[in-house]
């Protein structure tokens, strides 16, 4: 009988090169305008995922690095109040929250995987097999200041170009190989909304890559 071999185990930390061709595959345009224009003007002019007081940027650290190699948009982000500092708390071992310069300062390039990737995340279904993505739970909800929809595009999802599904979909599908982390992270929130789902009826929208938009074993673990 053989030894049984203990796995080895993963270097957790994404390299520069990583990033670099993570970006490679997060550079399709959500959609075929500007996204921007529907939630701006109820937002001071400015997209709503871009006021960091709405969304926190969270980087890889060495994607920062690599950020702060080719330019000088991002910096780290400082909490301020007790809120913030709980935020901050949340910070896994390699990553960093930041703050980018401001919108008229954006560098499509330089974007990092938390702003090319909103407002999904992907979802895994009750096997625990990645089907789809979905909107982030917290921006389907309406601003509490506003009364608008934090991101209306979560409301028109047939707007979402397929493409940018099918690439995202081989990112998270990469990065939740490659890191464990992630991988446990999106299989609770994909829990969490179905208990949701059980719990209050509350529907959620999965968008599927191209070759699972018929696949009807897709579909039959998806609640
Ligand atoms: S992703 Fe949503 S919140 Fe961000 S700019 Fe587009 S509509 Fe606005
Ligand atoms: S880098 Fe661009 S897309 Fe990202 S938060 Fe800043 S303005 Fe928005």
């Amino acid at each position: 009988m053989s030894e049984k071999k203990k796995r080895p185990r993963i270097d957790r930390n994404l390299s520069e090169e990583e990033i670099q061709y993570y970006y490679t595959l997060l550079d399709e345009s959500i959609t075929d305008y500007d996204c921007g224009d529907l939630c701006k003007d109820a937002n001071g002019g400015v997209p709503y995922c871009c006021q960091s007081q709405h969304a926190v940027p969270l980087l890889y650290k060495n994607e920062y690095k690599h950020l702060r190699n080719v330019g000088d948009l991002w910096h780290e982000w400082r909490p301020v109040d007790a809120d913030d500092k709980k935020l901050k708390e949340t910070e896994g071992d390699d990553q960093i929250f930041c703050e980018c310069k401001g919108v008229q300062h954006c560098i499509r390039d330089q974007r990092s995987i938390s702003c090319r990737t909103f407002p999904l995340e992907p979802y895994l279904d009750r096997r625990g097999v990645l089907v789809g993505l979905t909107f982030i739970r917290d921006f389907v909800d309406k601003d509490p200041d506003t009364g608008r929809i934090k991101c209306p595009l979560s409301r028109k999802k047939q707007d979402i170009r397929q493409d940018f599904i099918d690439s995202h979909f081989i990112f998270w599908e990469k990065l939740m190989l490659r890191k464990e982390d992630e991988y446990e992270t999106y299989l609770e929130t994909s829990k969490s909304l179905r208990r949701e789902k059980a719990r209050t009826g509350r529907r959620f929208e999965i968008l599927y890559p191209t070759h699972l938009l018929n696949s009807k074993t897709a579909k039959r673990f998806i609640y």
